[in-house]
């Protein structure tokens, strides 16, 4: 299977664009500010929060980390207008972390003083290794002039355990996740099950120093665990909540979870760049292409069209 994988994805470029956009459509609410909101608003009808996404990452030029930004400032403006339970999630990389992080730095603190205005959360999400450290660190300078944002650990990092030691407190909301990109042996763990009980141990770390905890995971597993781990410490259901990617066929279960009374969000990527998210995502996590070709024949309950 795994040399399958690599060989659908090293095709991946020659395949049709309507391929391509197939892996798109499953997963990106649309090309547009409007269609995003269109989603959320229609999730939030079904009980389900929201957290939106510019597509783009690793910008390698200073201009388009302004168009980022800027785009991030419209769609805080949006949230607002549209009244929409929802907040942002974006990739440092996309404002210039790789170019300079000073210039990362004023395109970041223009959103979060936008953020600020309309008392909104700004989710960092977490890329690959090489910008682990400089993620973390912007985001404890970034807390230090607007608390109300956080950003993800990854549970297959060998070093997650400890991080989330230092980034646990009362006042910190932290995404956990099992990690999306592809780490050596030297850094990560590779085991599946060793991935999940590195999961299970940082939400128990965040959680028992009184973190605001986020469950990003589709394994009905560790959902199952987190569900046990908050009735085991007594988590009141505002200091934690379930992630789902918008797209991921595991509606019964988080209709399940939003009767149960626990709080689910979404995160909703949007915007023009769906083919080069979708290639890279294909790259990075080669099962996908069966995600999709599974996706073509099946249609989500909680998507509009
Ligand atoms: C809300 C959210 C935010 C995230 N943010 C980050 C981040 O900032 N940084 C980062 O590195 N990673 C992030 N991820 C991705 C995460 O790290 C994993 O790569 C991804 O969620 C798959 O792991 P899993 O926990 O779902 O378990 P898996 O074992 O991979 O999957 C569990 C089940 O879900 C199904 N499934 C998983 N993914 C898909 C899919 N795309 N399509 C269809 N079925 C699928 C699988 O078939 C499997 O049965 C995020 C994930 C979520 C849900």
């Amino acid at each position: 299977m795994e040399l399958l994988n690599r060989l659908v994805v090293g095709s991946a470029p020659l395949l049709p664009r309507f391929f391509i956009g197939r892996v798109a459509a499953r997963y990106v609410a649309g090309d547009s500010l409007d269609e995003g909101l269109a989603l959320v608003t229609h999730l939030n009808t079904l009980g389900f929060a929201g957290t939106l996404d510019v597509l783009g990452e690793e910008v390698r030029e200073a201009e388009a980390t302004m168009r980022f930004r800027d785009a991030y400032v419209e769609v805080l403006d949006g949230i607002a207008n549209s009244g929409a339970d929802c907040n942002v999630s974006l990739k440092l990389t996309a404002l210039g972390l790789c170019i300079d992080p000073e210039l990362c730095w004023d395109n970041l603190a223009l959103i979060l003083d936008r953020a600020r205005e309309f008392d909104n959360f700004v989710r960092f999400d977490m890329e690959d290794s090489s910008v682990t450290q400089a993620t973390l660190k912007m985001c404890q300078r970034a807390r230090e002039f607007y608390p109300q944002c956080g950003t993800v650990l990854q549970a297959y990092l060998h070093r997650t355990l400890e991080d989330a030691r230092s980034l646990a407190g009362p006042e910190s909301n932290v995404r956990i996740c099992k990690g999306a990109y592809v780490e050596p042996g030297v850094i990560a763990f590779q085991g599946y099950q060793e991935v999940r009980d590195s999961f299970m141990a940082t939400a128990r770390q965040l959680l028992e120093q009184g973190s605001y905890a986020c469950f990003a995971t589709h394994d009905l597993w560790l959902i199952e665990q987190c569900e046990a781990l908050v009735a085991e410490l007594g988590v009141a259901p505002d200091r934690y909540e379930f992630q789902a990617l918008s797209g991921v066929p595991i509606e019964t279960t988080l209709d399940r979870l939003v009767a149960a009374g626990h709080r689910v969000r979404y995160y909703i990527p949007f915007g023009p760049e769906w083919y080069a998210y979708s290639l890279r995502r294909m790259r990075e996590n080669p099962a996908i292409w069966r995600h999709t070709l599974r996706a073509m024949f099946s249609r989500s309950r909680h998507r509009q069209r």
